[in-house]
């Protein structure tokens, strides 16, 4: 059986100081064969790419949460693009646009992602993707890099949407631009219908699933920390919503995910 992939997670939380080692052995017990560790910050993009050197499971990315736009540097964007070069680092984010809670002066943060769209675009990576109150706004970047990646329907996804908030119908815009678009534990809120409209309308090939971790846990744990192990309870709803089984919802998602990150599960996980 293919275990789960969480495609979204912040393991370098301090949340996480304390027992990490417990949390990743969680995750194999949850048959969850890895998570990709996003960045937002210069730390803790070291930090990513320092976890993922200890743990087979994790995979590092790097990038500039829009919250960060307003002290980002072109020295620290050079320096963002030689990390991203490494070989471990498996995709550019996370990066965005948030209109929601505006730390960083809207204008910032469209350029701070264009640029970040650019470095993912000269070196070839996918993007991972944050959108909040901005799920019109961001198309037009996400567009202009679409095209300049010269995607073609049915060729590797270009970057992932990270816990999509839209409506299905702009879900299915980035779909059609390359992007997936990735449920979180937030599929099992009872009041988050567009959420499941999104699992249950759009065609399986294009989902991911992620925890979003230390945040976002599922219902049962409601205002305790998130961590890759819950991702299961993401799987499990989307599986339920589209009537298949759990095997086949984690199977076709961590598929999903290895296509868009080019990696594979560590041989002691995907055997096992
Ligand atoms: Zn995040």
């Amino acid at each position: 059986m293919i275990p789960a992939f969480d495609t979204h997670a912040h393991l370098q939380d301090e949340a996480f100081a304390a027992d990490l080692e417990a949390v990743v052995r969680r995750m194999a017990e949850a048959k969850v064969g890895g998570a990709v560790v996003c960045g937002y910050d210069a730390a803790s993009n070291v930090a990513a790419l320092d976890l993922a050197s200890r743990f087979p499971p994790l995979f590092p990315a790097v990038g500039y949460h829009p919250h960060e736009a307003k002290d980002v540097t072109p020295s620290l964007l050079a320096e963002l693009e030689s990390l991203a070069s490494l070989p471990a680092v498996v995709a550019v984010g996370e990066i965005g646009l948030d209109f929601y809670r505006n730390h960083s002066p809207h204008d910032r943060q469209r350029e701070v992602l264009d640029a970040q769209l650019a470095i993912a675009l000269r070196l070839g990576k996918p993007v991972s993707v944050h959108s909040r109150a901005a799920e019109e706004e961001i198309f037009e970047h996400l567009a202009a890099y679409s095209r300049a990646s010269s995607w073609r329907p049915g060729g590797r996804p270009i970057g992932v949407m990270h816990c999509f908030g839209g409506a299905s119908e702009q879900a299915r815009r980035y779909v059609d631009i390359g992007f997936l678009v990735s449920l979180a534990c937030t599929l099992t809120y009872p009041r988050n219908h567009a959420a499941r409209t999104i699992a249950e309308d759009l065609p399986l090939e294009s989902l991911v699933v992620e925890t979003d971790s230390p945040y976002l846990p599922p219902q049962d744990r409601r205002g305790a920390r998130n961590e890759p192990a819950n991702v299961c309870r993401a799987i499990e709803s989307l599986a339920a919503l589209r009537g298949i089984s759990v095997g086949a919802a984690a199977s076709a998602t961590t598929v999903n995910a290895l296509g868009l990150f080019g990696v594979n599960l560590p041989a002691e996980v995907a055997l096992r």
